[in-house]
């Protein structure tokens, strides 16, 4: 049985604990829900402060030359290519990860053409699943989502399949796709593969070159630190961009933005991707971030996430073993992202408490208590300290209040 000494000396021997130092997290909280908004960089402030009062203030629009604005989705991009196993000209920061996303997929049936299934798996992130319903319903001529169950989605990649769109690290349960397996077996039936990597970027070393990957979409407010709402990210392999299109043409995306002409033609490689101008004040946030990351070697990163997860999967069942908590994560930690999850009808309710005792995760609908171990700022004593907590809050029933059942707007 781990003690907390134990907990301590993993700390002491982590080479990731110095990054702990790189975040501004408030005393007296466990924050366990860098998955859904990352913590602020300390270098996050005076970075924007500069940007805000040299680079727009004193600058004005000569910026987007001399401050290298316009280059930014191309930089950053670049940048967070090296955590997702892309070269640096397959990936862009671009607008957000639905409207990544519906641009790709439309891509995808372009350049699949004569099929009409879009294929995913229920219970997928919903934009994710709102947004192909709503390309379907704009494109008509029988363009349909498909969604078939984990277990079967494989054998369902038939020859009208034009891509299959799936996030590799499920946002409730954590359970990781077989990136290189499943982007084979699509291949093999001649349809596109798309992944959204919201919950693996960051987390997992993520290598979509080696998997073969045609197209990814991204978050960059989760494990990339970035802030509320920053801007997301896109991949399109290299051998694709010649070919695929866009379907939101905006003039960022045209050959030649500043050359004013009425008829559009794309910009060569992933820029096309790009729709409207770039926002200089997320992207420079995100920028932070990903370089924080760059500093991070991505096998550490992900091998430490497993061992937090695992530490507490162990010491929630040990503990707190009587609250009849289910596990809703793979309890094979080579199966799983960075998160767990675990199932309790109360579920809502005993985050509310726990946020109220300062250790922070969230509440998926219908049971779902989910816990992020975020590698860069989680340490093991931390996950000790907040399964003890846990264990109080249960055992008392402290959860048990009008108070804590009361739903917010954002859960
Ligand atoms: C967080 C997340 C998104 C977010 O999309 P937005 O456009 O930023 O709201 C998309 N897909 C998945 C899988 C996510 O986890």
């Amino acid at each position: 049985m781990t003690t907390r000494d134990d907990c301590l000396a993993l700390d002491a021997a982590d080479p990731l604990a110095p990054f702990r130092a790189e975040f501004d997290l408030p005393e007296g909280v466990i924050y366990l829900d860098g998955n859904s908004l990352g913590a602020l960089p300390r270098a996050t402030g005076p970075r924007l402060q500069a940007v805000v009062a040299q680079e727009w203030g004193r600058d004005l629009i000569r910026s987007w030359n001399t401050a290298g604005w316009i280059d930014a989705p191309a930089r950053v991009g670049g940048k967070i290519a090296g955590l997702v196993g892309a070269r640096p000209h397959e990936v862009t920061a671009a607008d957000s990860t639905s409207a990544n996303l519906f641009k790709l997929v439309a891509g995808a049936l372009s350049l699949r053409p004569g099929r009409r299934t879009i294929l995913s798996e229920p219970g997928n992130f919903p934009t994710d699943l709102y947004v192909i319903q709503g390309l379907a319903a704009l494109l008509g001529q029988g363009v349909r989502l498909k969604t078939v169950p984990a277990d079967e989605l494989v054998a369902a990649i038939d020859e009208d399949v034009a891509v299959v769109v799936l996030t590799e690290v499920h946002y409730k349960t954590g359970r990781r796709w077989p990136m290189k397996a499943v982007t084979a077996a699509a291949h093999a039936a001649g349809a596109l593969m798309l992944w959204d990597l919201s919950h693996s970027a960051g987390a997992v070393a993520v290598d979509l070159n080696s998997a073969d990957a045609d197209l990814a979409v991204g978050c960059g407010y989760k494990y990339l630190n970035g802030g509320p709402g920053a801007p997301a990210f896109l991949f399109v392999a290299e051998r694709h961009q010649a070919a695929i299109r866009s379907p939101l043409t905006g003039w960022m995306g045209h050959a030649d933005p500043f050359a004013f002409v009425d008829a559009y033609a794309p910009a060569p490689g992933v820029r096309r991707q790009l729709c409207g101008t770039p926002p200089i004040l997320g992207l420079s946030a995100l920028e932070v971030g990903v370089d924080l990351h760059l500093r991070a070697p991505l096998a550490a990163l992900e091998a430490k996430g497993k061992r937090l997860g695992d530490l507490f999967i162990e010491l929630v069942e040990a503990r707190c073993g009587f609250a009849g908590l289910t596990l809703a994560s793979p309890r094979d930690a080579a199966g799983r992202g960075s998160h767990v999850s675990f199932a309790h009808a109360d579920g809502y309710a005993m985050m509310q408490a726990l946020i109220a005792r300062g250790v922070i995760g969230d509440f998926r609908a219908p049971d779902i208590l989910r816990f992020g171990f975020t590698p860069l700022y989680v340490g093991y004593a931390d996950v000790w300290d907040a399964v003890e907590i846990l264990r109080d809050v249960l055992e008392t029933r402290a959860y048990d209040q009008e108070d804590y059942r009361r739903v917010s707007a954002v859960t």
